[in-house]
């Protein structure tokens, strides 16, 4: 397929479907099977966020269910002390988020009574709300169509359709890809798919490229090992020995 953009700057209405289809019907057939997926509660899917901010999925699972099992609600995590939520939270590390997450929860019951804002815009006014968590919550709890962008996010927009650059560099012109992208009907599925599908198959390290369902659409197919570990450097040792080192991948 050719690849092109509309003078708005904006992948091409059918280039854009492409990626949307492919993106669903991918996810339809392999998504994983996590629990916040089988919830649409606002609460449960911010601490399953915020879990998943720095912490891998397999660690996050049997903490998000006991977690929930001591504080099921805002109010009853409102109405814990500090010192036990962090407690509680341990040994996911990172401690400033159980405090964040205690004081949004304060916040949400003494401001909205106990019901989390729905606009992405009014969530960013919690601390510890950034973009990304904002647009993870106005979808999966509240059907939005809000976009999201993760490293993972990130990696894949990059991959297909810009290809030039850093990544980490381009973030504002990948948020806004990923809001050109998402579609108004899907965005539930649209936003998992991107994150299973950055998880799974466009790898930072070994990206699945030959059976990738998006190859026919991705700028840089196919990415060899080598590039998707990141650039190739030369490093001189103690011995004067050159060798090469990878940049790190995430
Ligand atoms: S073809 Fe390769 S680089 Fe492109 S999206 Fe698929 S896995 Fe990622």
């Amino acid at each position: 397929m050719r690849k092109r953009k509309s003078s708005s700057g904006a992948p091409e209405p059918r280039l854009r479907l492409a990626f949307q289809r492919r993106l669903l019907s991918w996810y339809r057939r392999h998504r994983r099977d996590l629990p916040w997926r089988k919830t649409t509660d606002p609460y449960k899917i911010l601490v399953s966020e915020i879990m998943l901010q720095q912490t891998q999925v397999d660690r996050v699972v049997p903490k998000y269910h006991e977690f929930l099992s001591r504080y099921p609600t805002f109010e009853a995590l409102a109405g814990a002390s500090v010192r036990e939520v962090t407690k509680t939270w341990y040994p996911l590390g990172y401690n400033i988020r159980p405090v964040r997450l205690h004081s949004i929860a304060c916040e949400t019951v003494e401001r909205y009574g106990g019901r989390l804002p729905e606009e992405p815009e009014q969530l960013q006014q919690f601390k510890g709300i950034g973009r990304y968590t904002a647009g993870a919550v106005a979808t999966f709890a509240y059907g939005k169509a809000a976009p999201i962008l993760d490293t993972n996010v990130a990696r894949v927009l990059h991959r297909i359709f810009i290809k030039r650059g850093d990544a980490k560099k381009q973030r504002a012109r990948l948020w806004t890809l990923s809001e050109q992208l998402i579609p108004a009907n899907d965005a539930y599925d649209f936003n998992q798919g991107l994150m299973d599908f950055g998880a799974m198959v466009c790898t930072a390290r070994q990206p699945g490229c030959p059976t990738c369902p998006m190859k026919r659409l991705c700028k840089s197919y196919p990415l060899s090992y080598s590039m998707a570990a990141g650039p190739v450097r030369h490093r001189t040792n103690r011995r004067g020995k050159i060798s090469r080192a990878r940049s790190s991948g995430r």
